[in-house]
């Protein structure tokens, strides 16, 4: 048997993440202190034979008895109103926790991929983002709290692969969306939909010539799952490459969503990068990787989920 621990594995990219390991015939250790994540995500998979939830704060010292052969490291507030009301514990998470995450795979000497986070590139100065580029990220500034814990969250990981020689992987994953997002964690596409379906308006923050590049909740879980399984110990990019203003998101929300609402305009958060574009080339090249789903088509397959959320929140 694969024993696969998942930190974060009740949030939502750690739960897709569960889903799909399970689906590749791995036991599943999901680890959660559920401060953004939710039991509803992982419901389905409680009482799965080859399932174990474990509600743990990985902060704290982190100790399974199971063989583990992969740790995929995703525990992190990762929406930008999230990390801005649990700045500490964002920044224990991706420090103290990483650490101890890490120790564990000593330890068992198993795999360990980080969940790190295009925010390491900061407001971009080179675009698309490619590997090789440090960043440029203000560390006193509100997303300080999360740009920093990742960057020393891979600096650790370095370390650890470096010094100790444990097997470590880092993916830089771009704006991902999908079912399970929660409906008011405050992103973008949840915001819009939500406003969308309740016929209110829609804000765009600052004139909405910003760019973002959304990834489909499928495809960032397939280029994940084949980072771990390849040799690549730096960095990699993964994301959808289709860059769009979020002026011209919210406007496809509201068109595939047949909504009558009408955008207004507030003000840009602090440090909100202007661009965000992955370069894939790397992923592409050594994972064989690509996204497939296109930003419609995604929009269309995460509209159900939303439908039924937006129902159930009027029905309480
Ligand atoms: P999420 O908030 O849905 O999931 C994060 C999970 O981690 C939650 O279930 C939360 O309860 C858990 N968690 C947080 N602190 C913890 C702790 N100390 N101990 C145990 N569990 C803890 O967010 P997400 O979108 O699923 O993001 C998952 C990971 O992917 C994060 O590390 C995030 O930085 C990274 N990431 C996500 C995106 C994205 O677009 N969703 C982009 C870049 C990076
Ligand atoms: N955004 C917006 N209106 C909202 C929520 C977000 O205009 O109601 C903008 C936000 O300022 C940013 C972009 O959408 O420029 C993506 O925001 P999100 O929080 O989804 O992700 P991130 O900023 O972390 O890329």
């Amino acid at each position: 048997m694969t024993y696969s621990l998942v930190t974060g594995g009740a949030g939502f990219l750690g739960s897709h993440l569960c889903d799909h390991l399970i689906s590749k015939g791995h036991f599943v250790i999901c680890v959660d202190n559920l401060i953004t994540g939710s039991p509803d995500n992982i419901a389905h998979l409680i009482g799965h034979d080859r399932f174990k939830f474990i509600r743990h704060d990985v902060t704290e010292f982190l100790y399974v008895t199971e063989d583990l052969d992969y740790i995929f490291h995703f525990a992190s507030p990762a929406s930008p109103i999230d990390y801005l009301k649990f700045p500490i514990q964002t920044l224990k998470v991706g420090s103290l926790g990483t650490h101890k995450a890490l120790g564990l795979a000593k330890n068992k000497q198993c795999r360990f991929l980080l969940a790190s986070t295009s925010e390491c590139y900061g407001d971009p100065l080179v675009h698309p983002q490619t590997e090789d580029y440090w960043g440029n990220v203000n560390p006193i500034g509100p997303r300080g709290v999360y740009d920093e814990a990742k960057r020393f969250a891979e600096a650790i990981t370095m370390a650890y692969h470096r010094h100790h020689g444990v097997a470590t992987r880092i993916v830089r994953i771009f704006n991902t969306y999908g079912p399970r997002m929660r409906l008011h964690d405050g992103r973008a596409l949840p915001a819009f939909i939500f406003q969308a379906m309740t016929d209110q308006e829609v804000t765009v923050f600052g004139d909405g010539s910003q760019t973002r590049s959304f990834c489909y909740i499928d495809d960032l879980i397939r280029g994940i799952y084949a980072l771990m399984m390849s040799d690549e110990n730096e960095p990699v990019n993964i994301g959808n490459q289709a860059e769009i203003s979020i002026l011209d998101f919210a406007k496809e929300v509201i068109r595939l969503t047949d909504s009558k609402s009408k955008i207004v305009f507030e003000a840009l958060p602090v440090d909100d990068p202007k661009i965000r574009q992955p370069d894939i080339s790397k992923a592409k090249r050594v994972l064989n990787w690509e996204p497939e789903v296109e930003l419609v088509d995604g929009i269309n397959r995460s509209i159900p989920y939303f439908k039924k959320k937006v129902q159930q929140e009027i029905a309480d």
